[in-house]
């Protein structure tokens, strides 16, 4: 069966330079969103507990529930509760959804300071701040999203200057005790001094940041990917190997099937335009689940830096981990 293994030391490689810049642990919230890029939603809230952090990050109710145990602080991204709920925080990402709140509600205030996907506007915080103490909910923080920290753009400083207008209008309007939040990976490697209450980490974390403005080479990928050997054989020059009989033999060789295709993740569009790190050329398209190497090994592996088999996909590491199927087992190592 294919397998993914998970490095700890790399994982906790990552952590240790991420504290370095919060100066603490605890101002790290983990985004374990999407089962945790791929990377298997219990297997890093364990991990990531027994490294010292309190505070994570999750798309639906349903992923905060299964790691409720794991943490003392779970922000909730995209959700509405049923019903009250006071273990979680949860996401106002439009001034029209206050009202779907129960009351009571722990809730957080998403700003959009220039990305234009979720979030009220500047000009939108009071009527907001307004509604949600009407509608009874409790307001613990106020945040905002970067669309381009990992590119060399003004576009990062015009989003902190509004974020401190956010910050400035709430003062004003004298609200107290709220926190304010805004990096992720990217924002927070480029950030001097970092002095907010929180940042909320992911692909740093998994060791695939990608940046044009921070050398992130000091980040190591945590996950790898491998398959076993489905059948071997050995063909001579001239044999087409796979569906549609793609691709042709140069020389005679030893073909093995491996039990990974483009059902757990490895994309179709890397058909014979794909070599693993250790040198072996995928041959033939990939299958639905398998997919034929140059190559006599009974284990082989795939990939294990999300971000050079993305290049040759032509996408995003976070796209090729979390199309990595929750099916998969997950091995820490
Ligand atoms: C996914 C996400 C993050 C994490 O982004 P990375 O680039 O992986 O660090 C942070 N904040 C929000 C709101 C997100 O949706």
């Amino acid at each position: 069966m294919p397998l993914i293994k998970l490095n700890k030391n790399n994982f906790f490689n990552n952590l240790d330079i991420i504290a370095k810049k919060t100066k603490t642990k605890d101002k790290i919230a983990l985004v374990l969103k999407d089962n945790a890029y791929g990377h298997g939603l219990l297997e890093v809230a364990s991990m990531a507990k027994e490294y010292g952090i309190t505070k994570a990050v999750v798309r639906t109710y349903d992923e905060a529930k299964s790691v409720e145990d794991f943490f003392e602080y779970i922000l909730i991204l995209a959700d509405t509760p049923k019903e009250k709920n006071d273990r979680f925080l949860y996401t106002i990402n439009d001034l029209n959804h206050i009202k779907d709140f129960p009351s009571g509600t722990r809730v957080e205030l998403k700003v959009d300071t220039l990305m234009h996907r979720n979030g009220v506007m500047l000009e939108e915080i009071k009527e907001s701040l307004s509604i949600i103490k009407k509608q009874g909910l409790h307001l613990e923080a106020i945040f905002t999203h970067h669309r381009s920290a990992d590119e060399l753009t003004s576009e990062w400083y015009v989003q902190n200057e509004t974020f401190q207008k956010v910050k400035q209008k709430v003062e004003e309007l004298g609200l107290k005790n709220i926190r304010f939040h805004s990096a992720n990976s990217a924002s927070l490697v480029r950030t001097q001094d970092f002095n907010e209450d929180m940042v909320r980490v992911g692909i740093a974390a998994y060791g695939c940041l990608e940046s044009h403005v921070y050398d992130a080479k000091e980040f190591k990928p945590v996950l790898s990917l491998l398959a076993s050997q489905n059948s071997v054989r050995t063909l001579n020059k001239g044999a087409r190997v796979g569906y549609s009989a793609n691709y042709t033999l140069g020389c005679d060789a030893k073909v093995s099937n491996y039990d990974i295709g483009y059902a757990d993740g490895f994309f179709r569009c890397l058909s014979s335009n794909y070599t693993t790190p250790q040198g072996f050329a995928q041959v033939g398209n990939i299958s639905m689940d398998n997919a034929s190497f140059l190559c006599d090994a009974k284990e082989l592996l795939i990939f294990d830096d999300a971000k050079k088999i993305a290049r040759d996909a032509n996408t995003l590491a976070y796209e090729i981990l979390t199309s990595l199927k929750a099916s998969i087992k997950r091995e820490v190592l």
